[in-house]
């Protein structure tokens, strides 16, 4: 067993509280000493209570740190490495799904903070096929962002988009400002749609060509991934996707998503899901992220500021991303 210290949420809407807890290194699994953990909307609803009584509670889903000890099977990462962990950080290795690489599809999927004790800790315990590997030269704090937010954007751009697509992102946050690198390095041709106008020099600096606050012109795009929480206007939107084109939602909406079929018939369009993505898509944003120079941008905050972090996440203050460091 392993003594790890970390913030608990006890009950829905309580500040987080500093707590000790046993940890079981299995043979397969990976201890890691967690350097940064960013926060992510999904860590909100957690400790809110919106997604039921998932309470202890320690949430944290987006960490960096270092290998700290490794179960007697494990082979690919050893003590000291860095390494990333996302939403998951298990899954049943046995069905048709973890067999071909797409474990996030698994019956099984074993998430990072509900039912397992996450990232908002000294350290963390994962499955090590959901250890992912780290180069040294990446910035932690800006990189922890991408191992949910970033690659619950990368997943769909890489599955729709090619290049010279045109794209339009919805929401300009922690996911939207990670939408715009990435299909901006993929050679597509970015729309930064946003409610707030002060958004639109920062948009064009992470690669937006262009940044609406207003309704999009029929035609427009190949793919729109909305980032936001907000119910969208599907009527409104599936009018400006172009023939073959595709919208897909990443945030949980408020209500269900209403679009009138003659919309989609017409131009044969679809509407479309994504969340997160396997252990081989993460390596491989990873890569990507690396070479093109795509990270979060962050504003660091010691662990021990936990409730701030997580109110002025709450209060749509976070630009873009707070990422919380252990000292
Ligand atoms: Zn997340
Ligand atoms: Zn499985």
């Amino acid at each position: 067993m392993e003594k790890i210290s970390a913030y608990v949420t006890e009950k829905a809407k309580s500040e987080l509280k500093p707590y000790t807890y046993d940890g079981k290194v299995g043979d397969n699994d990976v201890l890691i000493k967690v350097s940064h953990c960013g926060v992510c909307q999904s860590d909100i609803h957690l400790v809110d209570g919106d997604w039921g009584d998932v309470y202890p509670c320690i949430a944290g889903h987006e960490i960096i740190g270092t290998v700290d000890r490794t179960g007697e099977k494990v082979k690919t990462v050893k003590i000291g490495d860095k390494v990333g962990v996302g939403w998951q950080c298990n899954s049943c290795n046995n069905c048709e799904y973890c067999e071909n690489e797409e474990e996030t599809f698994c019956k099984e999927n074993q998430p990072t903070c509900v039912e397992h004790f996450g990232g908002f800790a000294q350290k963390v315990i994962s499955n090590e096929r959901f250890v992912i590997p780290i180069p040294e030269t990446m910035d932690s704090a800006k990189t922890a962002p991408l191992l949910c937010a970033g690659i619950t954007v990368y997943t769909p751009l890489k599955r729709y988009v090619k290049k010279g697509d045109k794209v339009a992102i919805i929401g300009i946050g922690g996911l939207g400002h990670l939408a715009i690198q990435f299909a901006k390095k993929m050679g597509c041709s970015v729309t930064a749609i946003s409610r707030s106008k002060d958004k639109e020099l920062e948009s064009k600096e992470f690669g937006a060509d262009n940044f609406i606050t207003s309704e999009p012109k029929p035609d427009s795009f190949d793919l729109i991934i909305n980032t936001t929480h907000i119910s969208p206007d599907m009527n409104m939107y599936m009018a400006s996707i172009k023939p073959k084109g595709t919208f897909v939602q990443v945030g949980i909406s408020e209500t269900s998503l209403d679009v009138d079929p003659g919309l989609l018939i017409g131009g044969n369009k679809s509407v479309a899901g994504s969340g997160i993505g396997s252990p081989k898509m993460i390596k491989e944003m990873i890569k990507f992220a690396q070479k093109n120079n795509v990270y979060a941008k962050v504003e660091v905050l010691p662990m021990s500021n936990i409730n701030e972090a997580l109110n002025k996440t709450r209060m749509n203050e976070a630009r873009y991303r707070i990422v919380l460091e252990n000292k």
